[in-house]
């Protein structure tokens, strides 16, 4: 029996895991996908919000903030890249101006460091190309931006690294608490623990209506957006908001933290809380949009459009705690913006409710908070690269051109704990199809490289979910 099942392998799940792993507990973590971070972690805008707009009163203004400042320490020990390049919420009308004060006080009230609301001429000072039409900002320089899918996939190896194990493609069916246990069912078998973390995302209500009455039900909000290539990430250089409305932070211009330019997202409501389709419409409305912020958005450089899906609840913020009706079952529902942000803040208030529930945690000698760094060829310094090569000549053969990956960091990423085993795991772990080209040079290569590390047929790499083949047999066995 597991002392703890966390449910659901987003940043949630994966910062709970990591930051229980540090005591004495034996953990599983369950994910009905192939990898860690396959849903909402994976298609969001990436930043770390300063905190400034999440109402002091709410959950997530209690932890955004506090969520905020944890990145750093995190970061630094599992390697994973994180910019605080400050963002700006920018006014264009004297309506605009108001909602920066109300936004700078109910900053000043939850915590938020260094803010200042600047003039016209400080704006465009700092970032020049910016709408000339500009009267002024709200500056919060801890504002940041992050790979959120490679922060889960770091904490998922670190939490493995300090004995949690990690169970993919494990789909909770249902779930049953008698007397001090749950018993999981999934196709093929069942699972029991002491305590239930439901880190469920979309799904967060479904799973709790398992095992208790309803308490919140996701009305999932669809937010789309354009990436544009490496060459346009200057264009800004801090994280641009439009003045946020009731439907959300606004639209923004953001550089991402591996250098492209984001711009994104909308708010649409949706059924299918799996449909991370695009539309013409929505993006050709944030196109417009988001020229009031910078005229000469080259939107000629887009390389990708994507979108994710907010699980936003009915209750109107976070739901985290335990279920008042089923003890030992632990929420985490309703878990939109800023729940990247507040995630390390949430999980140690988790191991404290942990540390209240089960009278106290013993916290391991041995416990580990480095995991072993990545090795990023193109940022070594050229002797480094030559004696690596040497070393290793895996990593003088560059895989994807775009974002010069070589092999080496390849293999790395699939022999990891939590390492990679589809296509589009390589490509979060490595950035080997994030470039230009988007995979259309490397893929076939990382398909090579994933079937011989893996010791499978190249018909059996899928590119992401079980029926994404991408070969389906020798070309010559195909009938006409
Ligand atoms: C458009 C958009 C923009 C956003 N921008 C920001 C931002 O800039 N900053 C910020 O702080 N936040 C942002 N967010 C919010 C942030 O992305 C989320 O708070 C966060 O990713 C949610 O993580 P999670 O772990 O709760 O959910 P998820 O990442 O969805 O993880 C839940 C996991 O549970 C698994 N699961 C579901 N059901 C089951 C089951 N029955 N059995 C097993 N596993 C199951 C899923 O497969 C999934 O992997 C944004 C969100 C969106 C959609």
């Amino acid at each position: 029996m597991y002392d703890v099942v966390v449910i659901g392998a987003g940043i949630a799940g994966t910062f709970i895991a990591r930051e229980l792993s540090r005591y004495d507990l034996k953990i599983a973590i369950v994910e009905k996908t192939n990898d860690v971070a396959n849903s909402t972690t994976m298609a969001n805008s990436a930043i770390i919000h300063a905190g400034y707009d999440a109402p002091a009163n709410k959950k997530k203004g209690y932890f955004n903030a506090k969520g905020n400042a944890l990145y750093d320490q995190v970061c630094e020990e599992l390697d994973v890249p994180f910019k605080r390049i400050g963002s700006l919420v920018v006014a264009f009308s004297e309506e605009d101006k108001i909602t920066l004060q109300k936004l700078y006080d109910n900053g000043v009230e939850v915590g938020v460091p260094d803010m200042e609301i600047l003039n016209q001429e400080q704006v465009l000072a700092m970032e020049p190309n910016l709408n000339q039409e500009i009267l002024g900002a709200l500056h919060a320089p801890s504002g940041g931006v992050i790979s959120p899918w490679e922060m889960a996939i770091a904490l998922a190896e670190n939490a493995m690294e300090n004995g949690a194990e990690l169970f993919l493609n494990k789909e909770v069916k249902d779930m049953k608490k008698d007397d001090d246990k749950f018993t999981l069912y999934f196709e093929d078998g069942t699972m029991e623990a002491k305590y239930v973390i439901n880190c469920a995302g979309l799904y967060s209500d479904k799973i709790n209506n398992m095992v208790a009455a309803p308490l919140f039900e996701i009305k999932p909000r669809r937010g789309q957006y354009y990436i544009l290539d490496k060459s346009e990430g200057n264009l800004v250089s801090k994280v641009i908001f439009q003045c946020p409305s009731e439907k959300g932070k606004g639209i923004l211009v953001s550089p991402t933290v591996h250098g492209n330019l984001l711009v994104g997202p909308d708010s649409e409501p949706i059924n299918n809380r799996d449909d991370i389709s695009t539309s013409r419409d929505a993006l050709d409305m944030i196109r417009e949009t988001a020229l009031l912020t910078c005229k000469n958005i080259p939107y000629g450089k887009v390389i990708r459009s994507f979108s994710g899906v907010r699980s936003t609840a009915d209750y109107g913020d976070f739901i985290i705690g335990e279920s008042p009706e089923v003890k030992g079952l632990i929420n985490i529902g309703g878990f939109e913006s800023p729940g990247l942000s507040s995630a390390p803040a949430v999980a140690n208030y988790v191991v404290d409710l942990m540390k209240q529930i089960t009278g106290g945690l013993t916290e391991k000698a041995d416990f580990n908070p480095r995991r072993r760094p990545f090795i990023r060829f193109e940022e070594l310094p050229e002797d480094e690269k030559a004696e690596l090569v040497r070393k290793d000549p895996k990593y003088g053969r560059v895989i994807c051109r775009c974002e010069v990956i070589t092999e080496g960091e390849i293999v790395d990423a699939i022999h990891r704990k939590a390492g990679a085993t589809t296509v589009k795991g390589v490509k979060k772990r490595t950035r080997a199809g994030m470039g230009r080209c988007q995979g259309g040079f490397c893929s076939p290569r990382v398909v090579e490289i994933l079937a011989r590390e893996l010791k499978c047929d190249v018909k059996d790499i899928k590119l992401d979910g079980p029926s994404s083949y991408i070969l389906s047999d020798r070309t010559k066995n195909v009938e006409e």
